[in-house]
């Protein structure tokens, strides 16, 4: 009887070690890291959350280091200080600048990652902002030509007199490389917040879909919409993100036409692309942005691989077919759908 209960005492204690084991596998472990000139937020769930979240960590650190435009020795200031030189660069440097010369040709030049001397003339870089004259944006806008950025294996040259910078598609990579270091490490649940670029693994430890807020760009402490996904990126561009006013009243805001170097004015003030990939997803919410709402539906309707959600200027929510059942609206905009094949 004795050894019964013994033995009883020690099942219930192998069980209460199992539940709390498995309990604590739920249990969400979280990190926040200033990076990139933005606050990021992680929140991984499972048995490698911890490790996984030391790594990205790391990881994020190592990109902002290889990727910044400030940064002295970062891949990218070697670059714009060579003089016209080919500079050898990570794998990463490699991968992006060619990304960037791909979406140039891909989004017929709306996304352009040497629009940078504009971008920098403006303030944007150093919160120094002016309104530049229309010389000066001439002139400078004389070296902005994405086509002339040529890519080796490990190797990137610009001309003497021209400069990039990746901002508009660092993060959304990040975000990538980030899902892979959670999915090595066995995460199956995970949820990144990177200054706003949203990145999920898999669903909630329950089973359903991550509900992700898409902020209104008219008034940007409320949300427009919430969307449902479950292993997805949903990357907004949005004109309040990054803006000043000029002394003649008029808002500038940080995302610049390649076509004018002007800010983006071309009937959107946000774009939320979703899709599997942060760096597509990243490329073309700057570039549908530039784009406008016209061009911007065009290119939708014949890239089915991703959805997105516009607003226009004029006040509407326009949202792709494949999001219609996932999107609520809790906005008083009106809402249309773009419908595709
Ligand atoms: P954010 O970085 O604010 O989340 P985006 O992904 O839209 O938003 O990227 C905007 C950044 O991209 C700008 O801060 C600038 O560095 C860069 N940029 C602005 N206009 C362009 C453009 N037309 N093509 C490529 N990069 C751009
Ligand atoms: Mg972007």
């Amino acid at each position: 009887m004795r050894k019964l209960l013994l033995s009883l005492t020690a099942l219930a204690a192998v069980m209460l070690f199992a539940c709390s084991e498995a309990k604590s596998d739920e249990s969400a472990h979280e990190r926040d890291v200033f990076a990139m000139d933005t606050f990021m937020t992680m929140k991984a769930y499972g048995s490698g959350a911890e490790k996984a979240l030391g790594s990205a960590e790391d990881r994020i650190h190592e990109l902002e280091d290889e990727l910044s435009v400030t940064e002295q020795d970062s891949d990218i200031s070697r670059i714009n200080s060579a003089g016209g030189e080919a500079v050898s660069v990570s794998a990463d440097t490699a991968l992006l600048v060619e990304a960037g010369v791909s979406y140039w040709q891909e989004t017929a030049g709306a996304l352009d990652i040497s629009v940078y001397p504009v971008l920098a003339e403006w303030g944007f870089t150093t919160g120094e902002y002016h309104v530049p004259d229309a010389e000066t944006i001439a002139r400078l806008l004389e070296k902005v030509n994405a086509g002339a950025v040529e890519v080796g294996a490990d190797t990137v040259q610009i001309p003497a007199d021209s400069m990039i910078d990746l901002g508009a598609l660092a993060k959304g990579y990040t975000g990538d490389e980030i899902m892979a270091i959670f999915r090595d490490n066995g995460v199956k649940s995970a949820m990144i917040s990177l200054g706003g670029n949203v990145q999920a693994l898999g669903s909630k430890p329950d089973g359903s879909d991550w509900r992700v807020g898409i902020k209104d760009p008219f008034t940007p402490d409320t949300n427009m919409c919430v969307v449902s996904i479950s292993d997805k990126a949903v990357v907004t561009s949005g004109n309040y993100e990054r803006y000043f006013t000029g002394d003649d009243g008029t808002v500038y805001w940080h995302i610049i036409d390649p076509k004018d170097g002007y800010p983006a004015d071309n009937g959107l003030v946000s774009v939320t692309v979703i899709g599997d990939s942060g760096l597509r997803c990243d490329a073309l919410s700057t570039a549908l942005f530039v784009a406008g709402t016209d061009e911007a539906q065009t290119y939708l309707r014949e890239h089915t691989d991703v959805d997105a959600v516009l607003v226009t200027d004029d006040g509407r929510l326009l949202y792709t077919d494949g999001i219609a059942d996932k999107l609520e609206n809790v906005s008083s905009m009106p809402a249309e759908v773009i419908a595709r094949d």
